[in-house]
């Protein structure tokens, strides 16, 4: 656990300074680091692709790693979570309903019906295009955006100027895990990143 001065309050990660951070967080974190099953040359030869699903059929896992992912924002205005397609939208829901705000899907091509806004990514492993319904977003909204894995930053990255294309205001970005090798956040400037488990290798 550690003081964090841009979100003003203690969060519990490992993106935090290690040595603010008790015994019990770094058991619990040390469990839903053994969650996570490491899966080579998946969906394409040299990616170590991190297969949460152990950690999604865990009741506890799941319950902490969603709690550990809406604490830092727990006490600030948010108004809707932001998700990307598809595991974004596993956590993102559990945190909306933890935050009382309405959840908006960031989707890839083609899949959501209205009006839409698009934009182009690049992925650690091909290229893609997200979307967003126009009308989900109002002027001033206060966004927090969630995926499940932060790699390169370009999902994330393309979701925020998508927020920022229909007016929105993003407070922050909160991840289950960071690849922090990859520096995914310096894609989104400023915002405060959480990531619960942060990967240095
Ligand atoms: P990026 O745009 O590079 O930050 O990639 C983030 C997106 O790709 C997330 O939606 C992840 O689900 C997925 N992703 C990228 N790299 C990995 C990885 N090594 N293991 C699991 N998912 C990944």
């Amino acid at each position: 656990m550690a003081y964090d001065g841009r979100l003003g309050r203690t969060v519990y990660s490992e993106s935090s300074i290690d040595n603010f951070m008790d015994s019990h967080d770094r058991l619990q974190l040390a469990r839903l680091r053994g969650l996570i099953r490491d899966v080579a040359n998946f969906p394409k030869h040299g990616i170590i692709f991190k297969d949460i699903t152990p950690l999604l059929a865990d009741a506890a896992g799941f319950a902490l790693a969603t709690e550990y992912m809406t604490q830092p924002f727990r006490h600030l205005e948010v108004d809707l979570v932001v998700a990307v397609e598809s595991r974004g939208f596993i956590f993102g829901a559990a945190i909306a309903k933890n935050l009382s705000t309405g959840f908006v899907p960031v989707r890839k091509a083609g899949r959501l019906p209205a009006a839409t806004d698009g934009e182009e990514y690049v992925l650690e492993y091909g290229t893609n295009r997200v979307e967003i319904h126009r009308d989900s977003i109002r002027r001033g909204d206060k966004v927090l955006l969630v995926d499940d894995v932060l790699a390169t930053g370009g999902t994330i990255a393309a979701s925020a100027r998508l927020i920022q294309r229909l007016e929105g205001e993003l407070i922050g970005a909160t991840f289950l895990l960071e690849l922090a090798y990859l520096n995914g956040r310096s894609q989104v400037g400023n915002t405060p990143v959480q990531s619960v488990l942060r990967y240095e290798h």
